[in-house]
C-alpha cells in the first residue's frame, strides 16, 4: 500500500492566485469534487477545516483491547455525552459538564473511542442551541467517511417521486435514470460489496464480494423468503475485491476492528475520503489541499453577483485570510454548509446567499432511530467455535411497507429498513445484560457468543419547512463565527413508524423461532442518526428551492452546494453513497459549464 502523503504546511499555499475551483469541505461531498474537478483539468483549492491525521498509523486496526493503555477508551479530561444527556439537556451541551476540558458526541461512546479522538469537535469549542439535537461533527481530513458505518445504498424512484406516490412534500426535479449512471461510476471507482436482489425500491449496485452471512442469519433469511421482507447482507462501501486502480486502498482482510466504535480501517478498504479521493487527485498535481482552514463566508463580487471567493480563518493561527476562485463549492456537511450561506449575508443577500426563496435552512431531514431487539437464536447455544466476527458489516432488510396497495400502512406514509447482525462478534454486546459471575458466567457467555442476533430499524424523517436552522448571532464558536440555533422534531409519522418497527422486529424473532431476550421501543433524540439532509433543497421552482437539479444556486451562478443539504427528501437510505453520486453529477455539470463560459 502507497505511504500516506504529507501535505504541505497551510502557510505555503499561494493565496494570491485566482484557482479554478475552491472546495470547501473534504468528506465524502468535498473529496468527490476535488475528485471529478482536477480529473477534468480543473486547478483545485480544497479547503478543510480540521487537520491531516494520518489513519494509517493511529487506528490500530488490528490492536487488541488490552493491548491500550485504557482498553480504548477516552482520558479522563473528556466527558462523552450520552442519549439521556441529549434528552434531558439543551443545547449547547458543552455548557452543562464545567469540570471536563473536553465534551465529545455519543458516537465516542464505544470500545475505542481514543483511536478517534483527533477526530470530533470539543462540544465547548463548537456549541449550537435551540431544541434537543445530537449533532455528530468530525473536523478532521475526510470529516466523518473516516468513521462511517460503510451501509452504502441507493435511492431510487420510490425516494425522488414519493410525493406523486403519497402526495406528501415535494418530489426531487431529478429520477433514478439521472442518478443511477453516477451511482456506477461511485460503485466502480470506490468499491461496494453485496449481493444483486432486484428489488425496484432499493436497486442493486455493480458489487464486488459480499459478506457472507453465518448461520443464524441464514437461518433468518431462510424463514423470511416468501414473506415479502428480504434479508440480504449489508451493502458496504468496502472494497472486498481490492481497486487496482488506488494504491492508498487494501482489500478486507476481515480483521474484525469494524466493529470497535466508532470505526475506521487502517488499509482503506472501508471508503473513507482521504483514501478513496483526496490523496489520488494530489496524483493529477492539480490539486491543492490547505487544512486548519474554517471557511465562514462566500464572498460576492457586487458587480458581477457572482461568488468571487471565500473568506476563512487559520484555525490555528486565528488570522483570517481569503482565497480567490472562479467557482465555489461547498461540501463542509449538510448543516456546516447552510451555516455558512446563513452567515454570508450582504445588501444583496440579506438573509443569507442564495436564499431568495427564504427556504434555506428549512426542511432539515435525517432518519429516526432507536427501536431495536435482541435474540438468541438457540441451535447455536454451545455450538462449535467459528471465526465468523471479523466482518465490516451483518445484514439488511429493505424497507417493506408502502410499496403497493398490499404492503399500505394506515399508521404511517413512507418507510423504514432494518439493519442487524448475528452470530459471533469481537465484543458480543448481550453478554454484558447476561445475569451471573465467576466461571458459569463465562461458560455460558462463550456457549452464547455464536447465538445472538439483533435487528434495529432507521425511517424516513418527512422533510418539513418548520424543521429548521437558522444562525444564532448571540452565541459564537470558539472562532468567533455565529453557531446554528435547532427548531427541529419529530413527529407524529415518525412516532408511529417506531411503534410499527419494534412490533415488526418481534414479530420476525417470533416467526422465526429467535427467542427474544431485549426489546426497546425508544426513539432516540432527533439527530442522533447523523444523517442529516436538507436545508438547501433543490428544486425546478426557484421560489422554493435554493440549487437548481444540479446542486447549483437558483441565485449565484458559480456557487454549488454538493452535500446533504441537497436533498429534497432523506428516503429510509443511509445517504452516503447518494452523497457521493450527486456530487460527481454536480461537478461534471460545472466543468462542462465551465468550459463553455456560462458560469
Ligand atoms: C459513526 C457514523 C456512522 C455512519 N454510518 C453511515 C452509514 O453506514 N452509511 C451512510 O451512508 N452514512 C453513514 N454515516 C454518515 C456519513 O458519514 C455522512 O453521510 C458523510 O460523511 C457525509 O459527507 P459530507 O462530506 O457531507 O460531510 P463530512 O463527512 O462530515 O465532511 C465534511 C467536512 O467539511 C469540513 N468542514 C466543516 N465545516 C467547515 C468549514 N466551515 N470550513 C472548511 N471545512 C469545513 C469538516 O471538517 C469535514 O471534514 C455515518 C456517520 C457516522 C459519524
Ligand atoms: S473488517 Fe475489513 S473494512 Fe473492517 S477494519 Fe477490517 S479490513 Fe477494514
Amino acid at each position: 500500500m502507497q505511504q500516506t502523503p504529507r501535505l504541505p504546511d497551510p502557510d505555503t499555499i499561494d493565496l494570491k492566485r485566482t484557482y479554478d475551483a475552491i472546495v470547501v469541505g473534504s468528506g465524502a461531498a468535498g473529496g468527490m469534487a476535488a475528485h471529478v474537478l482536477t480529473a477534468k483539468g480543473l486547478d483545485v483549492l480544497l479547503l478543510e477545516a480540521g487537520k491531516q491525521v494520518d489513519t494509517s498509523e493511529t487506528l490500530k486496526s488490528m490492536e487488541w483491547p488490552y493491548e491500550h493503555p485504557r482498553h480504548g477508551k477516552l482520558g479522563p479530561e473528556t466527558y462523552v455525552l450520552d442519549e439521556g444527556d441529549y434528552g434531558k439537556y439543551q443545547p449547547p451541551y458543552g455548557r452543562h459538564f464545567g469540570r471536563y476540558t473536553n465534551v465529545v458526541n455519543w458516537q465516542q461512546l464505544g470500545e475505542g473511542p481514543d483511536y478517534t479522538k483527533d477526530f470530533f469537535v470539543n462540544e465547548k469549542e463548537h456549541p449550537y442551541t435551540g431544541t434537543q439535537f445530537s449533532w455528530v461533527r468530525a473536523r478532521t481530513l475526510g470529516g466523518k467517511t473516516n468513521v462511517w458505518g460503510r451501509l452504502a445504498l441507493r435511492m431510487s424512484d420510490f425516494d425522488f417521486k414519493a410525493a406523486s406516490r403519497d402526495g406528501y412534500g415535494d418530489d426531487w426535479p431529478i429520477n433514478y435514470a439521472d442518478v443511477a449512471p453516477y451511482y456506477d461510476k461511485v460503485d466502480r471507482y470506490l468499491g461496494i460489496s453485496g449481493v444483486v436482489e432486484n428489488l425496484p425500491w432499493l436497486p442493486d449496485s455493480i458489487y464486488q464480494r459480499p459478506m457472507r452471512l453465518n448461520e443464524p442469519e441464514v437461518a433468518l433469511r431462510d424463514k423470511l423468503t416468501g414473506t415479502g421482507k428480504v434479508l440480504t447482507p449489508f451493502r458496504l462501501g468496502v472494497t472486498t475485491d481490492g481497486l487496482s486502480h488506488n494504491p492508498y486502498r487494501h482489500r478486507c482482510m476481515g480483521r474484525g476492528s469494524c466493529q470497535r466504535r466508532v470505526g475506521g480501517c487502517d488499509i482503506h478498504a472501508a471508503f473513507d475520503s482521504p483514501t478513496g479521493l483526496i490523496y489520488p487527485a494530489l496524483g493529477t498535481g492539480k490539486l491543492t489541499v490547505r487544512t486548519n482552514s474554517t471557511v465562514f463566508e462566500v464572498e460576492i463580487d457586487t458587480a458581477t453577483g457572482k461568488a468571487k471567493g471565500v473568506a476563512f480563518m487559520d484555525s490555528v493561527s486565528k488570522k483570517v485570510l481569503g482565497a480567490r476562485a472562479k467557482v465555489v463549492v461547498l461540501g463542509a456537511s449538510t448543516l456546516e454548509s447552510t451555516r455558512i450561506l446563513l452567515n454570508s449575508r450582504s445588501r444583496q443577500h440579506p438573509n443569507g446567499l442564495g436564499n431568495s426563496s427564504g427556504h434555506l435552512g428549512h426542511n432539515l431531514a435525517e432518519h429516526v432511530m432507536g427501536p431495536r431487539v435482541e435474540g438468541i437464536y438457540k441451535p447455536r447455544v454451545g455450538g462449535e467455535r467459528r471465526n465468523e466476527d471479523g466482518r465490516p458489516g451483518g445484514f439488511y432488510i429493505p424497507r417493506f411497507q408502502n410499496l403497493d396497495t398490499a404492503s399500505k400502512s394506515k399508521k404511517f406514509i413512507r418507510g423504514y429498513g432494518l439493519e442487524g447482525a448475528g452470530g459471533q462478534e469481537l465484543f458480543p454486546e448481550q453478554a454484558i445484560l447476561m445475569p451471573g459471575y465467576g466461571a458459569d458466567y463465562k461458560k455460558k457467555v462463550r456457549d452464547h457468543a455464536g447465538a445472538f442476533v439483533y435487528m434495529y430499524g432507521l425511517g424516513e424523517v418527512l422533510p418539513r419547512y418548520e424543521n429548521e436552522v437558522s444562525l444564532d448571532r448571540k452565541v459564537k464558536d470558539a472562532y468567533g463565527i455565529p453557531v446554528l440555533r435547532f427548531s427541529y422534531r419529530h413527529g407524529d409519522n415518525e412516532k408511529a413508524m417506531c411503534a410499527d418497527m419494534t412490533d415488526n422486529m418481534q414479530q420476525i424473532f417470533s416467526d422465526c423461532g429467535l427467542e427474544i431476550t431485549k426489546v426497546s421501543g425508544n426513539r432516540l433524540t432527533e439527530g442522533s442518526s447523523v444523517h442529516e439532509v436538507g436545508t438547501a433543497r433543490m428544486g425546478n421552482d426557484r421560489k422554493t428551492s435554493v440549487l437548481n437539479s444540479f446542486c447549483q444556486s437558483h441565485d449565484v451562478k458559480n456557487l454549488f452546494v454538493v452535500d446533504g443539504s441537497c436533498f429534497v427528501s432523506a428516503g429510509n437510505q443511509n445517504p452516503t453513497w447518494t452523497i457521493l453520486a450527486l456530487a460527481w453529477r454536480a461537478c461534471d455539470y460545472l466543468s462542462e459549464s465551465l468550459g463553455k463560459g456560462e458560469l
